[in-house]
C-alpha cells in the first residue's frame, strides 16, 4: 500500500492542567527522542516548546506548535509529531484546535493531586473530538503521589475506564522505579538522570500486587477483544502480543485507558512512556478519515494517503522574528508542495505555498513537500487563519470540519498614550487578531475607544504584553470586564449541586462555580475560579 509509511507516524498531544508537568514531560520527550541535548528545569527558560518571552517568564505554554520527533521501537523507525497544547484554561481554543489535528494524547496527570478540575475539562474536550488517551501519572517522586489516587480520580471523575499497564515501585521519596505490567519485567532508576536503567524481574515484595493487576488488566483487554476473552474464558493466559493488540484496539476505541506512571523531573518512565504511545496510541490510518462539506451540501472523505488530493487544515498562525507569518498545518489527505498554488475554500482566495518547514525541537529542516499524516509549517501564505481549508488549485470546493471558535468572556478598554501608538496599535492588533480568532477587537462608536476580547484575563494580558514587546505599542489600559454580563456577573446554580459568591478582583472577578456540572463544552473554569465560556442561560441562577 502506498500509504504505509504511515503506520510508523503517531500525531500526538500532550495535555495537562497547569503544573502537571506537560512542559518537563514535553522537554523530556524532545531530549530522548534526541533533537535537544539539554535537559533543563522549565522554570529557568530552557524549555523548547516555550517559544516566546511570556511563556517563559509565566511559566505556562500559550503556543500550540508542532514539533517532529523519532522513537525506536523494535528497530523501527517512528516518527512523533508532538502538538504543543496549553494547559491554561485562558487558551482553550489552543486545546480546541490542537485537539482537532492531533490522533491521539498523552494526559498528564499530578500524582499528588489526582483529576484536577482542569484536566476534567481537557478530558472532555479530547472525548468530544473523539481522541484516544494514556494517561501518565507524572510526579511519583512528590509527596503525598498516588498512584491509586490517579486510578480513583480516573474512574470517579472523569468516568473512563482505566487500564493501567505499569505499576510504581515505591512512591514519593521511595519511588525506585516502574514494573510493566504487559511484559512483567521491572525497571530500577539508580540516578535522577534516566541515564542508568537496570532491567530486571519483579522483586518479590510487588508480586502479589502484579498478579492482581494483571488479571484486572487481561480482564479488560477481554472486554474489548474476542480472542483474548476467548483464552480468559479456557482460564488461559494471552500472549504478550494478544494482549498489547486488545489493548491497543481498546484505547483506539476510546473504550480503554492505559495508564503509566513516572516522574518526568526525575527521568524515570519516559522512555517507557514513548514506547506506549507507539505501542497504543494510532497512526493516522486507525483514526476515522476527515469530512469535508462540498458545494452542494454532500460530505465527502479524505482518507489518509499522499496520492489523494490535498486537504489540509490550517490550525495555527504565528509571526516569527525570522520568517515573518508561519501557518502550522495539517496535511490530511495528498502531498502539499513548495512552490505550488492551493486553495483557500474558507476565504476564497488562491494561494502560493512559499516554502515548507519541519520543526525539530531546536532546528528547522525545510523541505519540498509535506505528505498525507504530515504536520509542519507553511511560508508564505498571507490570508489563512486559524481553521481555514487548504486543497488543490484545480480541486472542487471542500471545507474540512474546523475548529470551534467559543465567544470571548472579557474585554478592556485600550488607549495608546501616542499618535504613534495609535498607528502601530491598529497594524498590531489586526495582527494578533489574525493570529488567534478568540480575541476579538472594536471600536466603542460612541466613545470611540478601543476595546479588546478575549478569553480571560491571562490571555488579555498577555496579549497587550505583546504589543507592546513586538509592536512598541505603549498603552494605558482599562480594568477587565466581563463580555458576557448575563452569562457570568450573577452566581450561577447549576442543578443545585452549588453556588458561590460573586465580587472578587476589580470589576473582573464575580462568579465562583464548579464547572463540573456544566454540560460538555458550555462553561469552564478559570485558575481563579472565575467562569469562562458561555453558561447556558438556563444554568443560572439567582445572584447570591
Ligand atoms: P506544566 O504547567 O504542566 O507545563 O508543568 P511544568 O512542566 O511546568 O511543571 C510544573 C512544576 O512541577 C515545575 O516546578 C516542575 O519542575 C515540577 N515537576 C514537573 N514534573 C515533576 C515530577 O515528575 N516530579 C516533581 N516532584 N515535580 C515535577
Amino acid at each position: 500500500m502506498a500509504n504505509e509509511y504511515l503506520n510508523d507516524f503517531r500525531n500526538i498531544g500532550i495535555a495537562a492542567h497547569i503544573d502537571a508537568g506537560k512542559t518537563t514531560t514535553t522537554e523530556r520527550i524532545l531530549y530522548y527522542t534526541g533533537r535537544t541535548h539539554n535537559i533543563g528545569e522549565v522554570h529557568d527558560g530552557a524549555a523548547t516548546m516555550d517559544w516566546m518571552a511570556q511563556e517563559r517568564e509565566r511559566g505556562i505554554t500559550i503556543t500550540a506548535a508542532a514539533t517532529t520527533a523519532h522513537w525506536e521501537r523494535f528497530g523501527k523507525d517512528y516518527t512523533v509529531n508532538i502538538i504543543d497544547t496549553p494547559g491554561h484554561v485562558d487558551f482553550t481554543i489552543e486545546v480546541e484546535r490542537s485537539m482537532r489535528v492531533l490522533d491521539g494524547a498523552v494526559a498528564v496527570f499530578d500524582s499528588s493531586q489526582g483529576v484536577e478540575p482542569q484536566s476534567e475539562t481537557v478530558w472532555r474536550q479530547a472525548d468530544r473530538y473523539g481522541v484516544p488517551r494514556i494517561a501518565f501519572a507524572n510526579k511519583m517522586d512528590k509527596t503525598g503521589a498516588s498512584f491509586e489516587l490517579v486510578l480513583g480520580d480516573i474512574k470517579e471523575r472523569l468516568g473512563a475506564i482505566p487500564a493501567p499497564i505499569q505499576y510504581p515501585m515505591g512512591e514519593e521519596n521511595d519511588f525506585k522505579g516502574i514494573i510493566d505490567l504487559v511484559r512483567q519485567r521491572a525497571y530500577t532508576y539508580t540516578n535522577d538522570l534516566g541515564t542508568d536503567i537496570k532491567e530486571h524481574d519483579i522483586p518479590e515484595q510487588f508480586a502479589d500486587k502484579v498478579e492482581e493487576m494483571r488479571a484486572q488488566l487481561i480482564e479488560a483487554a477481554a472486554e474489548v477483544d474476542e480472542a483474548v476473552m476467548e483464552k480468559y474464558l479456557e482460564g488461559e493466559e494471552p500472549t504478550v502480543e494478544e494482549l498489547v493488540a486488545a489493548l491497543r484496539k481498546g484505547t483506539i476505541a476510546q473504550k480503554i485507558f492505559p495508564v503509566l506512571c513516572g516522574s518526568a523531573l526525575k527521568n524515570k518512565g519516559v522512555q517507557l512512556l514513548l514506547d506506549a504511545v507507539i505501542d497504543y496510541l494510532p497512526s493516522p490510518l486507525e483514526v476515522p478519515a476527515i469530512k469535508g462539506t462540498t458545494d452542494e451540501g454532500g460530505s465527502k472523505e479524505f482518507p489518509a494517503d499522499d496520492k489523494g488530493e490535498l486537504a489540509a487544515l490550517a490550525f495555527k498562525i504565528m509571526s516569527d522574528p525570522y520568517v515573518g507569518r508561519l501557518t502550522f498545518v495539517r496535511i490530511y489527505s495528498g502531498t502539499m508542495k513548495s512552490g505550488s498554488y492551493v486553495q483557500n475554500t474558507t476565504k476564497g482566495k488562491r494561494e502560493r505555498v512559499g516554502r515548507l518547514l519541519k520543526m525539530h525541537a531546536n532546528q528547522r529542516e525545510e523541505v519540498q513537500e509535506l505528505k498525507a499524516g504530515e504536520l509542519g509549517a507553511v511560508i508564505g501564505l498571507k490570508d489563512a487563519g486559524t481553521g481555514n481549508t487548504l486543497i488543490g488549485e484545480d480541486d472542487d470546493f471542500v471545507a474540512l470540519e474546523s475548529i470551534e471558535v467559543p465567544d470571548p468572556v472579557i474585554t478592556l478598554a485600550i488607549e495608546p498614550k501616542t499618535k504613534a501608538d495609535q498607528e502601530r496599535m491598529g497594524v498590531g492588533l489586526s495582527k494578533l487578531a489574525e493570529e488567534d480568532p478568540t480575541f476579538r477587537v472594536a471600536t466603542d462608536p460612541e466613545s470611540g475607544q478601543t476595546t479588546i476580547a478575549g478569553m480571560g484575563e491571562l490571555h488579555l494580558e498577555i496579549l497587550v504584553d505583546r504589543l507592546k514587546r513586538e509592536h512598541k505599542v505603549e498603552a494605558n489600559v482599562g480594568a477587565p470586564q466581563v463580555a458576557y454580563r448575563e452569562t457570568i456577573t450573577k452566581a450561577v446554580d447549576v442543578e443545585g449541586k452549588f453556588v458561590r459568591q460573586s465580587g472578587g478582583r476589580g470589576q473582573y472577578g464575580h462568579v465562583k462555580i464548579k464547572a463540573e456540572p456544566l454540560p460538555p463544552g458550555t462553561g469552564f473554569q478559570f485558575e481563579n475560579g472565575v467562569v469562562g465560556g458561555t453558561v447556558p442561560k438556563e444554568y443560572i441562577g439567582p445572584a447570591q
